[in-house]
């Protein structure tokens, strides 16, 4: 029996996150995270669902701006990785290397990142100017031996579901403008699908993906006031291209290395809308990425089913019409029962119709996200995508209300402890320099200075040093 309607365990307050959210991930048939093997979990059919929901939509909006997609082997062999030293130190004491045949002898490493896998076929594929741009995508399994405590989609040993987004330019410009929109396709995916506001920064460059010469990351606010990086659009330059010799012969016969970007996300972006959105009901999905958006459950009396399911079939021809995803929830046990389990797997509506509604000519109309629940005519059953996208709308504001309120501005180091144990972010400007970025990180145990603003509005002083700043930095626990 596959675990997927176990929906009456226990779901403990909210603000209690740690716990709460292990739960819910269970409860609403997410994950089953009883795999043994740490860091490893089962993906159940609901939660695949979402996460292929969200994967379909990353492949439209890749493909249609002219991403290609493909595949690439899980193991890559070691004498790849170690084309380039400065990664593979980075990964080859957190890696998995890969030992077969009767001399177990090492094979390859499973892939931590995509880049030792992909970049030696490019270097074959680029010879002439013509051969670029080259722009791909994978979506794959990335694996990270973690020593941290594992977390599920936070902190995995097998990072399921991860796209990553892989061009080689000609020019430098030309790869400054796909970064561009790259950053375009995370905003969109956060902000336009998962309703969610990010904390979107330049990272300094000693932090940045090794060789990379710039990188816009992601950071999502957990529940608990701590960040958690989430994905990362990177200029690699021609740090790459050199290593593994991705280069092309200008007219003039000399020689010119690609400009590379590179740009990956995946299951976290599910870890931060299950946090950001649910409540101590279960989940709440925006309705853009619900697998099922309305949920309908009749309500049965002995007698009067006919009447009922006549009106549902009306109800389903008018949800058809709107090409709306729902699902009627015609299992013979209690409507409450019902209701319980489709709140905990965050279905944004719910339409209950029962006798005497029919006779009314109306259903009532349950919205997950603010539990309201009123009567709606049968004849304005039309409006329901219009719902569906109040609710998406309502759901951004709210988290964007939330992040706002969460950032407090200081201009003296002593006051940057009070703000992040208060469980909020601390911006404050920076000159720039790393020992004053050191000495700003270092006033409190495990805190992480994220990144720079990237949209600036002014300047003030250098928060340790007081000279003078155009960079605004944030401060705060980070997972
Ligand atoms: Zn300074």
């Amino acid at each position: 029996m596959v675990k997927e309607d176990s929906t009456y365990e226990k779901i403990s307050d909210k603000s209690n996150f740690s716990e709460w959210y292990n739960q819910v991930l269970s409860a609403a048939g997410i994950l089953d995270m009883s795999y043994d093997m740490k860091g490893m979990f089962v993906w159940l059919p609901y939660g695949l669902k979402i996460m292929r929901f969200l994967q379909h939509k990353w492949d439209e909006l890749f493909q249609n701006n002219g991403l290609q997609e493909v595949y690439f082997p899980q193991i890559v062999p070691l004498h790849y990785c170690e084309m380039n030293e400065a990664w593979w130190e980075g990964f080859k004491d957190e890696g998995y290397k890969v030992i077969a045949g009767s001399d177990n002898k090492v094979q390859g490493a499973l892939r931590p990142t995509g880049e030792p896998a992909i970049y030696p076929l490019y270097s074959q594929w680029v010879r002439t100017r013509n051969d670029l741009p080259i722009r791909m995508y994978e979506t794959v399994s990335s694996f990270r031996y973690e020593t941290k405590q594992t977390r599920p989609l936070i902190r995995d040993r097998e990072i399921t579901n991860w796209f990553e987004i892989h061009t080689a330019h000609a020019t430098k410009e030309e790869a400054v403008r796909e970064l561009d929109s790259h950053v375009k396709f995370m905003d969109y995916l956060y902000e336009e699908m998962l309703a969610l506001p990010v904390f979107r920064v330049n990272k300094p460059l000693w932090e940045c993906f090794p060789g990379a010469v710039g990188a816009y990351e992601y950071y999502s606010l957990m529940p608990d006031g701590k960040v958690m990086e989430n994905g990362s659009a990177n200029n690699l330059g021609q740090a790459y291209s050199k290593k593994f010799n991705i280069k092309y012969k200008k007219e003039n016969g000399s020689e010119e290395f690609a400009w590379m970007i590179c740009t990956g996300n995946g299951g976290r972006f599910l870890a931060a809308a299950i946090s950001e959105h649910g409540d101590n009901k279960g989940l709440v999905l925006p309705p853009r990425v619900a697998p099922i958006q309305i949920v309908i459950v009749p309500i049965i009396f002995k007698g009067k089913e006919e009447k009922v399911y006549k009106t549902v079939d009306k109800i389903k021809a008018v949800l058809d019409d709107l090409k709306i995803r729902y699902y009627l929830d015609a299992r013979d046990i209690t409507p409450g029962r019902k209701f319980n389990d489709w709140e905990v797997k965050g279905v944004p509506v719910r339409i209950e119709i029962g006798p005497k509604d029919v006779e009314k000519k109306q259903v009532m109309v349950y919205t997950r996200f603010d539990a309201k629940k009123k009567s709606m005519k049968m004849s304005e059953l039309k409006k329901l995508d219009k719902v569906l996208e109040e609710i998406q709308k309502s759901m951004l504001s709210k988290a964007n209300k939330r992040l706002q309120n969460s950032i407090r501005f200081v201009t003296k180091k002593n006051e940057i402890t009070k703000v992040v144990e208060d469980k909020q972010v601390a911006k404050m400007y920076w000159c720039g320099e790393k020992k004053c970025y050191d000495e700003l990180v270092s006033v409190g145990e495990g805190y992480e200075g994220f990144g720079t603003s990237v949209e600036l509005q002014s300047s003030g002083c250098c928060c340790a040093c007081s000279k003078p700043s155009h960079e605004e930095l944030f401060i705060a626990k980070s997972y």
